[in-house]
């Protein structure tokens, strides 16, 4: 039965009320997604999908939780496990007839199926980092010496004043974080305290939590102040930064260009140097495009790409694929196929939970809490 009434207050009021004395109970977080689960009409990876359509922040992360409600996750993990089901089949025939024993041809064909399962758990699994990426935004930060502009680019780039910008050395002691959307891609950016030797407790934790803050992100974006030569923190900095995914930002463009980035020595290649002015913001899409680039060198996710988003999904996908690999270890050893029969279980388990064909109270509560009221 659905009730339709007027929105006013004290109708609504009676009316719940009316339907709560008669019997009726509101739904609880997710109620109806986990009813749609476990009538049936979508499997749990889709009903999660749900959840993550309703969070998103961005419009690739709509787009790629759109992707699994509609269930491409799930043909894929239902794929590898039909494959899966097969081999098992066979193992266990194996098993079930000891006497005709399985031929070395059999065994060899096996064998391939089960690697192959495994490659492609494994290329799924490595999706996860672009997930992720989708999901929570590309982490950007934006490291540099005092005084170069870091906080004037932040707020640059974010269109509005949020950090606090002043004349004087070392006056950024956190780590701020804002969040902005370019191209349907959210980027997550935080600008880090100065790195220099600090004075005072403040700028000793300021520091601790920039390295922390550098240490997560997916790129960063070291700033240089363009109109002076290059010093000796900016060399320092840059060695601490070495082997990490930057884009070297020569910001106060708008003065006379006298730092020489070549001498930073990184090697860095010319689609990773973009010069901005932050105070006559210039050079901030270019610098935008540039993450955006370095974030996803072979292009934006294109649709009807399969992408793992969810750590649920890949901590399954971890075992699938571990116990994939013992079980084909095993058949090529020819040791005890009892065994091998386990592990392909195992896997199949795995990436069963994916899909919700193996649950548990415990993963359904943990999963459909986290849904709004009536959703
Ligand atoms: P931070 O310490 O690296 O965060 O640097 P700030 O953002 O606080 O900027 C330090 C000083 O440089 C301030 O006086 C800014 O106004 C100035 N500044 C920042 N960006 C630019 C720029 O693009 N051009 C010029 N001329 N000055 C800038």
């Amino acid at each position: 039965v659905e009730l339709s009434c007027h929105g006013g207050r004290v109708v609504l009021g009676r009316v719940l009320r009316a339907v709560v004395a008669a019997g009726a109970r509101p739904a609880g977080p997710g109620e109806f997604t986990l009813r749609a689960f476990l009538n049936g009409r979508m499997d749990l990876a889709q009903a999660e999908a749900v959840q993550e359509l309703i969070a998103a922040e961005s419009e690739l992360g709509a787009r790629v939780a759109a992707e699994q409600l509609s269930g491409r996750l799930s043909r894929v993990v239902g794929g590898l496990r039909d494959g899966l089901v097969e081999a098992l089949a066979e193992i266990e025939a194996a098993i079930d007839f000891p006497d005709e024993d399985i031929d070395v041809t059999d065994q060899d064909a096996l064998l391939v199926r089960l690697r192959a399962l495994r490659t492609e758990t494994r290329s799924l699994l490595e999706t996860f980092e672009e997930g992720r990426r989708v999901r929570e935004g590309v982490h950007v930060v934006i490291a540099g010496r005092p005084n170069v502009g870091k906080s004037s680019l932040m707020n640059a780039l974010l269109d509005e004043e949020r950090a606090i910008v002043t004349a004087e050395p070392g006056t950024t002691r956190d780590v701020l974080r804002e969040s902005l959307i370019y191209q349907g891609v959210a980027l997550t950016i935080a600008d880090t305290a100065g790195i220099r030797a600090p004075r005072g407790a403040a700028e000793t934790e300021g520091v601790r939590r920039s390295r922390e803050a550098l240490a997560q992100a997916d790129l960063v974006l070291f700033v240089l102040d363009g109109s002076a030569p290059l010093d000796e923190s900016d060399r320092q900095i840059a060695a601490g930064l070495a082997g990490r995914p930057v884009i070297a930002v020569l910001n106060k463009s708008d003065l006379p260009p006298r730092a020489n980035v070549i001498e930073l020595g990184q090697g860095l290649a010319p689609e990773c140097v973009v010069q901005t002015s932050a105070l006559k913001k210039t050079g901030l899409h270019e610098l935008k495009e540039a993450v955006v680039e370095r974030a996803w060198p072979s292009g934006l996710p294109h649709h009807g790409g399969v992408l793992v988003t969810q750590a649920r999904h890949r901590a399954a996908l971890v075992r699938a694929e571990a116990a994939l690999g013992r079980t084909a270890d095993i058949v090529e050893d020819g040791a005890g196929l009892e065994l091998a029969a386990v592990e392909a279980r195992e896997a199949l388990d795995a990436l069963g939970e994916i899909i919700g064909a193996v649950t548990t109270d415990d993963i359904l509560n943990t999963i459909f809490s986290k849904f709004c009221i009536g959703k």
